[in-house]
């Protein structure tokens, strides 16, 4: 029996499970310090308070469970892998044995060192509990407004530190979100202002003119403060301060300007790159350690031209499979294949039911990307949900499991 070990039970760790399991003569650990999956993709929407708090996330348990007999979650934290000895070394408990191993822990929020104050009075959003801040405090300042006619004349602002996808997507959905409550309730809701701060000159850099050009249009129309070319110097609890003498005060900050390798990624004893990702081959092995791969924003990935590839849950995916058929390729001694990741399209939600999607050749705008983007979220969501509810079943009927 090979043992395979994952660690990281997200979209780039997932996609490897789904390849692995149920396949003759392997065993799969997937190793995860929460545990649940959460689903970063639609973490918008979980804090405009679109969706409920259980539809982004799935127990990784149960999902365990559904896969198979083959496959067993282990919640607990990595610390370290002892690649010679081919171990992986916990924060607590027994060290875990591997014939091979993905290595999928993903990113977490870059906050600057540059940035004075910006690690202590910013939020990220890549983890669930960042996402839940940010909603709590957006809906108790509602409540506030609801409960006390003199708070909803005070101004209350949020800042979106970074203008890339996510910082765009939260920025436009919970304007929405204001403006949604502002015109059920009528209440001062104008009042509460957005801002989004972008460093380069446009908001999305290097995205398609044309979408970067739309994204600006929609922001302004649902009311978004935008400051471009504007970088961030310090931050108090209070008051972001801008490089152009410009202050932005706020009551509450996001911060979604860059990632670098989770903690445990960058602490590993192999080669990174400048973010901490590690360094990978074509087959996505690291190198030296031809049974250790690396998936996802743990590692750093490159298309067939050695362009690197932006941090998104569909290259994590890709690498993801990539990565586990390599493995079956070396347990029945074939020869591996060459990953060949690329970006195949974006969709971007920009405020209630209006979204871009940009599919290379051509781009869709409004409702109907809107119903493509969630025609996406669902169809990643959707079989993993079905496998845990199967899962659950298993687990219940024999509770020893
Ligand atoms: C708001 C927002 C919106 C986004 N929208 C999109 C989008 O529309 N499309 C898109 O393609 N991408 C999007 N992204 C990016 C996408 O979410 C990430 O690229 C994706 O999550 C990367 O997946 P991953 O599996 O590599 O890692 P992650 O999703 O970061 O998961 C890493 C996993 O490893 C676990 N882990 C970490 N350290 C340890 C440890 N020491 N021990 C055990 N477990 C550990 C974590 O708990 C986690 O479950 C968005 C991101 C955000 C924040």
């Amino acid at each position: 029996m090979h043992h395979v070990v994952i660690i990281g039970g997200s979209y780039g760790g997932l996609k490897a499970l789904g390849v692995l399991a149920g396949k003759k003569g392997i065993k799969v650990t997937l190793v995860d310090r929460h545990p649940y999956h959460f689903l970063q993709t639609e973490g918008y929407d979980l804090i405009a308070g679109k969706v409920p708090f259980d539809s982004t996330v799935i127990g990784l348990r149960s999902l365990c469970a559904g896969f198979g007999d083959n496959i067993e979650f282990l919640h607990a934290v990595a610390k370290d892998v002892d690649f010679k000895g081919k171990r992986v070394i916990f924060e607590e408990g027994e060290p875990l044995s591997y014939d091979y191993l993905i290595i999928a822990a993903g990113a977490v929020t870059r906050f600057f060192e540059s940035i004075e104050g910006l690690r202590n009075y910013s939020y990220g959003v890549k983890s669930l509990r960042g996402a839940l801040k940010l909603k709590e405090f957006f809906e108790q300042e509602l409540y506030k407004r609801l409960e006390n006619a003199s708070s909803a004349k005070e101004t209350y602002s949020i800042l979106v530190g970074g203008a890339g996808l996510s910082g765009v997507e939260i920025a436009a959905e919970m304007q929405d979100y204001f403006n949604r409550y502002y015109r059920s309730n009528s209440l001062a809701c104008g009042k509460l202002k957005i801002h989004l701060v972008s460093g380069s000159e446009t908001i999305l850099k290097g995205l398609h003119p044309k979408i970067v050009k739309a994204s600006t249009k929609r922001l302004l129309d649902l009311g978004v403060i935008l400051h471009t070319g504007a970088h961030i110097t310090s931050v108090d609890n209070k008051i972001a301060k801008l490089e152009n003498g410009e202050e932005i005060p706020f009551d509450f900050m996001v911060f979604t300007g860059g990632i670098v390798a989770s903690p445990f990624v960058q602490s590993l004893k192999a080669e990174h790159n400048k973010l901490g990702q590690l360094v990978v081959n074509s087959f996505l092995q690291i190198p030296g350690y031809e049974e250790v791969f690396a998936v996802g924003d743990a590692a750093d990935l490159k298309d067939s031209s050695g362009r690197r590839l932006p941090p998104t849950a569909q290259t994590a995916e890709q690498s993801g499979v990539d990565a586990a058929e390599n493995i079956l390729a070396l347990v029945e001694k074939r020869q591996m294949f060459v990953s060949n990741l690329k970006l195949r399209g974006l969709a971007i939600a920009l405020g209630g039911t209006y979204a871009i999607i940009d599919a290379g050749k051509f781009r869709i705008y409004g409702f109907l990307a809107y119903l493509g983007k969630k025609a996406i979220e669902k169809s990643y969501k959707w079989p993993l949900r079905l496998k845990a509810r199967d899962g659950f079943k298993r687990i219940t009927a024999c509770p020893k499991r």
